[in-house]
């Protein structure tokens, strides 16, 4: 009997290919995973009638842990992103993204070895908008009248950004246990809390009470825009990054510029109850079907899934197997200018996953 079941979502665009990658390398490490295949994105809703199909939530719920490929969000259709929808549905409260170095792989700088921890439900990204035109926007200008004395015009649409104490708090409680947990030694808030007062001044206050009882983490906090600033001179300065929803989407991003682009950064979605795992990138359409996408994204959200799961070994031999073939440098994708393709990639890595007996010194 399988000793694991996870959902696995192989998405849209390069997904499905990335996703195949991955499952070669976690099935070569060999921990007994069944694997659920279920569908999400554009080609669900061609067989199923909708981007999330229930049965797709369903087994996530029932494995309690998943891993996904990247899904297209249909553009001014109406419809919400899937991710929005699992992060809200099953209270995925904590986007991790670690961005580090890796061996072959040139960037400005060496030595960057730093995570993103994104509050992943509120803020800016939590959809509660009003279409400019509409009856809702304008009922709500009025009442911005009435209530705050405060002027918008009449063409402008709204999205609200609100950021709970109970929101706050969470995120900030679990970033300083995993920065305990994971033998980091500092966190830096980032906020805009001076003109956002009562929104990112809840997440800072919140950091300011948390911190307190943490007294082994060091940390301190700076303003989104310094921070920003900071990270393209001198990324090695910083460990845990803690940010509220939208600052972390897109400094998440610019950290995997940092350390070599978007095919190399995973991402783990964790709640509570449940935990989403799948690489930063998105779908990429401009080279899907084309088995020209870099696979290590998905496999390192994979090696992330095998520590979730306890299966710390093997996850050490998937992330050795990564860092091995990046620095014997013979095969690799485009984007890192090889000419292997996805699987190709993925076949070498599993094979130098397999190969390593040892922990790493
Ligand atoms: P993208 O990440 O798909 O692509 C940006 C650029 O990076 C493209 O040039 C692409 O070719 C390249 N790239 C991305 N991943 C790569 C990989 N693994 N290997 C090699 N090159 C890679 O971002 P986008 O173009 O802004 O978005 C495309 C679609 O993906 C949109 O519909 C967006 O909503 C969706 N998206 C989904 C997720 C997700 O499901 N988690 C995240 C981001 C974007």
């Amino acid at each position: 009997m399988a000793k694991h079941r996870v959902a696995l979502i192989p998405g849209d665009g390069i997904g499905p290919e990335v996703a195949a990658a991955t499952r070669v390398v976690l099935d070569a490490v060999d921990v007994g995973i069944e694997w659920l295949e279920r569908p999400a994105g554009e080609g669900a809703l061609a067989t199923h009638g909708a981007l999330l199909p229930d049965e797709t939530l369903d087994t996530i719920r029932d494995c309690r842990v998943a891993i996904k490929g990247p899904i297209t969000t249909p553009v001014g259709t109406g419809f919400r992103s899937v991710n929005v929808a699992l992060r809200l549905g099953l209270d995925l409260f904590a986007a991790v993204r670690p961005a580090r170095s890796l061996p072959g792989v040139p960037t400005r700088f060496e030595d960057v070895d730093l995570v993103v921890v994104r509050e992943n439900t509120e803020d800016l990204y939590q959809g509660i908008e009003f279409e400019r035109g509409s009856e809702q926007a304008a009922a709500l200008r009025e009442e911005l009248r009435d209530i705050a004395g405060e002027e918008i015009r009449p063409d402008a649409g709204v999205t609200l950004k609100p950021i709970s104490l109970t929101g706050a708090h969470r995120i900030v409680h679990f970033a300083f246990e995993y920065a305990r947990s994971h033998r980091r030694k500092r966190v830096t808030v980032g906020h805009k809390a001076n003109v956002m007062r009562f929104s990112d001044g809840i997440f800072l206050e919140a950091a300011i009470e948390e911190a307190s009882h943490f007294g082994d983490i060091a940390w301190d906090e700076i303003q989104i825009d310094h921070l920003s600033s900071r990270l393209a001179r001198k990324p090695e300065e910083f460990d845990v990054l803690l940010l509220p929803n939208l600052y972390g989407d897109i400094i998440s991003d610019l950290c995997a510029g940092l350390v070599g682009g978007l095919g190399l950064i995973p991402g783990a979605n964790i709640g509570w109850e449940y935990a989403v795992f799948e690489p930063v990138h998105g779908s990429a359409p401009d080279i899907a079907g084309q088995q020209k996408a870099n696979p290590v994204a998905m496999i390192l959200s994979g090696a992330l899934l095998l520590r979730h799961l306890g299966e710390i070994e093997a996850a050490e031999n998937v992330e050795w197997g990564v860092d091995e073939t990046l620095r014997k440098g013979e095969i690799r994708t485009a984007d890192l200018g090889g000419t292997a393709t996805t699987m190709a990639f993925a076949e070498a890595i599993a094979a130098e996953a397999v190969a390593w007996e040892h922990g790493p010194s």
